[in-house]
């Protein structure tokens, strides 16, 4: 896989994506989409809004705000529980979360009892009782009492939100920051994720709002408005793409983590006891969707959690295999009846359906997928970057995109900018636009527009010389293999069709 240095850098020169604001020298993890980007990420979009709302009947779309009301973000829990403890060090000037900090000074005295764990059953050999062992040993003991009681402290004083104590805690423990090593610590402060802002023109009457940190609320606030008007029976889904915000505490690596990103997620309303069964098949369905798209099977990994969000009793990513390492891509959770029955309590409104076959009234469960947009832009464009040796020797770049989701899906180069070439090319160009995003070209020699049309991820390059004139052929070129192969003009049509169309990528998923 390319270096990571490269793919930014790449994805900068070749229109991709721009850090914001550049020419005021940008603005930390804040990035904007280029002319190219732009149209990969909607490709993109439109790949994952096809294979849910169109391939499935019973899913429907939403466009909900990025503002709702601020009681929203009570009852998800977001105001309360969507808080990280953070605290400085003022030497190094790294912020670091308190409780994390706390958390690995006893995952290093775990590090000491399992030291002595392995040298004692090495001492006794097969007369070893572990648990015996652990429960005697004074060391063991005593390791394990300081553990008990940091995180007992450290949960006290949070759930107290007694920050002065966590601060307390840390000084005690002398932990010191991993970067200066010093102990120079600032207070400790809660910082929630959520970005605030405010409604009204006047001070007095003006309301305070959030900027939406995921989109699955305006989902959640609307299940009965669509479920009515939809005329929906359970099972259904409700999917939504859209712009999220998070302060994040440390934004970084690109666009894999930022303070305002796009999620495309979709809610499945189920009834009560069956969600582990759906659970299960939407894990399966979304890991066939990424499948779909040729990127290698052996890139991909289920991580299932088992520390889990207050909302769920199941959850599980799907992990890519990014330059740094495999990481989040998709989170597919099991959300309960949580955010449905805290709106009813919240609003005073039933969010309550009558099943049928049941006869009877619940509250419907839910099971969510959500995926990053910009995280899968991310994954796609890095898979793709590649530096190859040709076998004369040279190297080419080449961004090996899949066909169905490139910005530019073909090339019209004429051989020279004479004898009615152009002419030729350009006939071509509009009729293909119609089905393609096309692009056309008539600059430099054949063999740059080729290495061009390579860097950005143009699966097709269609060459018009002078033979086309003569006999009404072109070549068409395969980005990945190179090869050209010479085709009557009538016959593209045909060809880019079995080559371009949804049909044939996503019916892998059927
Ligand atoms: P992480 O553990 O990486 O912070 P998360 O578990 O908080 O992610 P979710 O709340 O499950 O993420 O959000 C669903 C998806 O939204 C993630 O799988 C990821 O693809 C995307 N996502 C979340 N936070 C960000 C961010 N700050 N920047 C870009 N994408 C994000």
């Amino acid at each position: 896989m390319t270096d990571f240095k490269k793919i930014i850098s790449h994805a900068k020169e070749y229109g991709f994506v721009f850090p914001s604001s550049e020419i005021y020298d940008g603005l930390s993890a804040v990035y904007d989409y280029a002319q190219n980007g732009v149209a990969l990420k909607k490709n993109i979009r439109d790949y994952w809004w096809k294979s849910m709302v169109q391939l499935h009947h019973n899913i429907v779309g939403i466009d909900a705000s990025i503002f709702m009301h601020p009681t929203t973000w009570k009852a998800s829990g977001h105001v309360d529980a969507f808080n990280d403890p953070m605290i400085d060090n003022k030497d190094s000037k790294k912020r670091y979360r308190a409780d994390v900090l706390v958390e690995d000074y006893c995952a290093k005295i775990e590090n000491k009892i399992d030291k002595e764990i392995a040298k004692a059953a090495k001492r006794f050999g097969d007369d070893f009782n572990q648990e015996e062992f652990t429960k005697t040993n004074p060391r063991v003991v005593g390791y394990q009492e300081k553990i008990n009681q940091t995180l007992k402290r450290l949960g006290q004083s949070l759930e107290k939100e007694d920050l002065a104590d966590v601060k307390n805690l840390i000084e005690e423990l002398e932990i010191a920051c991993p970067e200066s090593g010093s102990r120079n610590w600032t207070e400790v402060k809660q910082f929630n994720l959520m970005f605030g802002t405010k409604l009204g023109a006047s001070v007095d009457s003006a309301m305070d709002l959030y900027l939406r940190p995921e989109t699955a609320q305006g989902i959640f606030v609307n299940f009965l408005n669509v479920q009515k008007t939809g005329r929906m029976k359970i099972p259904f889904g409700i999917a939504q793409t859209g712009k999220a915000f998070r302060n994040e505490i440390v934004a970084r690596q690109f666009i894999f983590r930022m303070r305002e990103f796009e999620q495309m997620e979709m809610q499945f309303f189920i009834p009560p006891g069956t969600q582990k069964e759906w659970y299960e098949q939407w894990k399966e369905t979304r890991l066939k969707w990424h499948l779909s798209l040729g990127m290698g099977e052996e890139n991909y990994r289920f991580h299932d959690h088992e520390k889990l969000a207050h909302y769920a009793d199941a959850a599980a990513d799907i992990e890519f295999k990014f330059p740094f390492g495999y990481k989040e891509l998709e989170g597919i959770h099991s959300r309960t009846d949580f955010d449905l029955s805290s709106h009813e309590e919240f609003s005073g409104k039933k969010l309550q359906y009558f099943d049928h076959e049941r006869n009877e009234n619940y509250v419907p469960y839910v099971v969510e997928t959500s995926v990053g947009l910009d995280r899968m832009f991310l994954a796609v464009f890095s898979w793709a970057l590649r530096e190859e040796t040709l076998e004369d020797g040279s190297s080419r770049t080449v961004l090996k995109l899949p066909a169905i989701l490139a910005p530019t899906k073909i090339a019209i180069l004429p051989l020279v900018k004479k004898d009615g070439l152009p002419e030729v090319g350009k006939k071509l160009m509009e009729d293909l636009k119609w089905d393609y995003e096309v692009s056309y070209d008539e600059k430099d020699a054949v063999g740059r527009r080729y290495r061009r049309q390579d860097a950005l991820g143009t699966p097709y390059c269609i060459t018009i010389d002078h033979q086309t004139i003569e006999d009404q052929t072109v070549t068409i070129r395969d980005r990945n293999t190179m090869k050209q192969e010479r085709m009557l003009i009538k016959e593209l049509g045909g060809f880019l069709h079995e080559k371009l169309n949804f049909k044939n990528w996503l019916k892998k998923i059927q």
